[in-house]
């Protein structure tokens, strides 16, 4: 930025190499104008007196999309009050996360529509404040788990979905995301419910065969939470339905090309050839990269609540991931800017490809690609600037200066 200009109104960036789905574009300019994107491509002559960023020969990016994240900077998403859900969102717009998918727990009715309900006043007071909202809608994650494989998530709170419960949270219109294991009952009622409202249906936290996950894509499932974490597999379902052995949540997501899965690529919960192995099977417009974030994010080490502060399960922060009383995983604690250089360290995935993974095909999956996920002329300005070694210089939201790295 040029000295003496601290305003957050800016016309564009300038002097960087932009990621675009399809290639790189070096020397690029990107500008936009009431928030939206103008131009996009190759430096350009440009009337006198707009007002540029200077990428100083990083990239500029699109900003990242989120569709699994618990919290950060001490707050979760179900601690359910407007203050720290705004908490949450602010952490991890500093990391380019620019459109956020609040994720509920394992939890009570109540506390559900408190989350719910909280997500709704930051979206109205943000759009109020910056003409936009970080929050692209709440991803209704627990409580319909398997309490077989829920992982991190209090137990008691798993159950079998019943529309008396779940119609309720889809008419507050902010589930855009809903999730259900695949073998419970009322399953395949629940993912047409969710079909009905236009969300991602998706199957996790389950330990479902292929039978089930069939059934589920009939009813409209299309996507898989965190490859490899609390999912079923051929010897689990071995375990659960005897021989001859049949095929899991695993093959179902590798075999069928309509169907789209998430990895948490911190460097913890998978390790390069795993993340290359999802990258190889699934391509870029099929796998996610999601933070599975806890309120750990850039926090000192030490223990905190997953969940809810009062009700949630205790976790430890090493200052690397989250771990569990019994020393399992328990969800990630960096932003999608590290899940970004790790992906690219771990795997043969490109910058384009890698970029995708962050924005466009979380937005596609999400259905919000028309208005987010890349820096294509019309879309909402939302604005990465990094240097090149990929961390975050500047974020701009819809056309507005949101954060500048110390
Ligand atoms: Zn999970
Ligand atoms: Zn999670």
């Amino acid at each position: 930025m040029q000295s003496g200009q601290s305003q957050s109104e800016w016309d564009g960036v300038i002097n960087g190499t932009i990621v675009l789905p399809a290639g790189l574009v070096p020397g690029g300019l990107v500008l936009w104008e009431a928030g939206r994107l103008s131009y996009v491509g190759a430096e350009r002559r440009v009337r006198p007196g707009l007002r540029l960023l200077d990428a100083c020969g990083g990239y500029i990016g699109p900003g990242f999309v989120d569709l699994h994240v618990h919290g950060g900077a001490g707050a979760d998403f179900m601690d359910a009050t407007p203050e720290a859900v705004q908490c949450a969102c602010s952490a991890h717009l500093r990391h380019g996360t620019t459109t956020i998918f609040p994720t509920t727990t394992t939890a009570g009715i109540e506390l559900l529509h408190e989350m719910i309900g909280a997500c709704g006043v930051v979206m109205r007071q943000q759009r109020r404040d910056w003409g936009v909202s970080t929050i692209g809608g709440v991803h209704l994650y627990g409580p319909y788990f398997a309490a077989d494989k829920s992982g991190c998530h209090d137990r008691e709170y798993c159950r079998a979905p019943v529309a008396a419960e779940f119609e309720p949270y889809f008419e507050s219109g902010l589930v855009k995301i809903a999730t259900c294991a695949a073998e419970l009952p009322g399953a395949v009622d629940f993912y047409r419910a969710a079909r009905r409202r236009r969300c991602l249906v998706t199957c996790g936290h389950s330990n479902a065969s292929w039978t089930e996950m069939r059934q589920a894509y009939r009813a409209g499932m299309r996507h898989v939470d965190h490859f490899w974490c609390a999912m079923s597999s051929v010897p689990s379902i071995r375990q659960r339905l005897g021989t001859p052995m049949q095929g899991s949540m695993a093959e179902f997501v590798l075999m069928e090309r309509e169907m789209s899965t998430e990895v948490i690529a911190d460097g913890c919960h998978l390790s390069p050839e795993l993340l290359e192995f999802a990258v190889r099977m699934k391509g870029p417009d099929r796998l996610c990269l999601v933070t599975d974030c806890n309120r750990a994010l850039d926090m000192p080490a030490g223990d905190y609540v997953f969940g809810n502060r009062q009700s949630g399960t205790l976790f430890s922060s090493d200052g690397l991931v989250g771990r569990a009383a019994g020393g399992g995983l328990a969800s990630a604690i960096v932003g999608m800017d590290h899940m970004v250089r790790q992906m690219y360290s771990d795997t043969t995935a490109d910058l384009p490809a890698v970029f995708r993974m962050a924005s466009l095909t979380p937005a596609e999956r999400a259905g919000v690609q028309r208005k987010v996920g890349s820096l294509e002329a019309g879309k909402r300005a939302d604005v990465l600037l990094l240097n090149r070694r990929l961390k975050i210089e500047s974020v701009v939201l819809g056309g507005q200066l949101r954060h500048q790295a110390d």
